[in-house]
């Protein structure tokens, strides 16, 4: 062999294992940590008492390194909470972040463990706030890391595989949970304890994993990231929008003690199709009459709220959630309300979101 020869050769060679190596390079996921069961600790395995948001995220990345083979990844801490003390403050720099994050041509998609409390508040949150079609994953456990037959693991690796499968993309945020992949859109909490704890009932499921492997059916429902109109642009705070819950001899007194304290809304989570008594219709209507938004969900797991049903919304100046969940559609009205906006402009939003 001359030395030419050998030296083409060994280029040949270099340039081959450049290509192989950049064929299988690995996605690149970031991790982003709030907290949550998931990163909960108890005493011992076998007991219900434990505290959230107690392992931090290098932790986590450290107890399934079988995820290391889906994805190149890197975490990152934003809080660490139990997610029902999830608030503003992480909600503004979460979304900062995964705006940030999103954007870098070198990161193929987000994973986000939460708690499984407000995990859907959160997930439709970014699905109206993030502009970015890259798979954005919420995962959560309902079991903490301590637990005999901890489910946390399995749910982390299979976020990991579907934040780096380029398939999950322009799905709007997504949530996977006990090898189910939810819309961040439809899902919610369905029970305090069980694994299976969540289910979206109107809307279906987005797909399903086994072990990583990902089954597509559809996508998503409802306007989300890039198609949002919602923006965070020089947002430091949102409006105040309570939840008021419907019940037998209701009254109106804490429709305006939500007003008294400063709510630019208020979302009935009504009986039935978003029914309330009378006397707490007429402190609603009251309400509306002076500018206070007033939107009527269901405190009933499944089904729609239409508009003009047994209420006469036309009429109260009132608006019917759709398909939204009481607190889905308060994360809605706080993002609607940065902006002056016509009640029919609102209740479009509705309809779109
Ligand atoms: N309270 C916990 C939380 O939401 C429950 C969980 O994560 O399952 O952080």
């Amino acid at each position: 062999m001359n030395r030419t020869f050998r030296l083409c050769l060994t280029l040949a060679v270099s340039l081959a294992s450049t290509v192989v190596f950049a064929a299988d390079k690995l996605p690149s996921v970031v991790v982003l940590a709030t907290g949550g069961t998931i990163a909960g600790a108890a005493a011992s395995d076998v007991q219900a008492a434990y505290t959230s948001g107690q392992v931090g995220v290098e932790q986590l990345l450290a107890a399934v390194p079988q995820a290391k083979k889906l994805a190149a990844m890197r975490g990152e801490q934003v809080a660490n909470i139990g997610s029902q003390d999830m608030n503003d403050e992480v909600w503004l720099k979460l979304a900062k972040r995964v705006n940030e994050l999103a954007a870098m041509p070198d990161v193929d998609g987000i994973v986000i463990t939460h708690g499984t409390d407000t995990i859907e508040e959160t997930g439709y949150f970014l699905n109206l706030v993030v502009k970015s079609k890259k798979p954005v994953v919420l995962t959560a456990a309902m079991r903490p890391s301590t637990a005999l037959s901890a489910d946390g693991p399995l749910n982390f690796f299979n976020a990991v595989a579907v934040a780096a499968n380029k398939d999950a993309g322009g799905r709007g945020v997504l949530v996977v949970v006990n090898d189910w992949i939810h819309g961040a859109s439809s899902l919610t909490k369905a029970s305090t304890t069980a694994v299976q704890t969540f289910l979206s009932p109107l809307r279906g499921l987005i797909g399903t994993i086994a072990y990583g492997e990902c089954e597509f059916y559809r996508g998503p429902v409802g306007k989300n990231t890039l198609d949002s109109e919602f923006s965070l642009d020089g947002v430091t705070a949102l409006p105040r929008v309570d939840i008021v819950m419907a019940h037998e001899n209701m009254d109106g007194v804490i429709i305006d003690a939500a007003v008294a304290a400063g709510a630019k809304g208020i979302v009935i989570a009504g009986v039935g199709n978003g029914n309330m008594t009378k006397p707490a219709l007429d402190a609603l209507a009251a309400q509306a009459k002076k500018g206070i938004v007033c939107v009527r969900s269901s405190r009933v797991v499944t089904g729609r709220v239409g508009r003009n049903v047994e209420v006469d919304d036309d009429k109260l100046a009132l608006v019917a959630s759709d398909d939204l969940n009481p607190q889905k559609a308060r994360v809605l009205l706080r993002l609607a309300l940065l902006k002056q906006r016509s009640l029919a402009d609102i209740q479009r939003l509705f309809r779109e979101y």
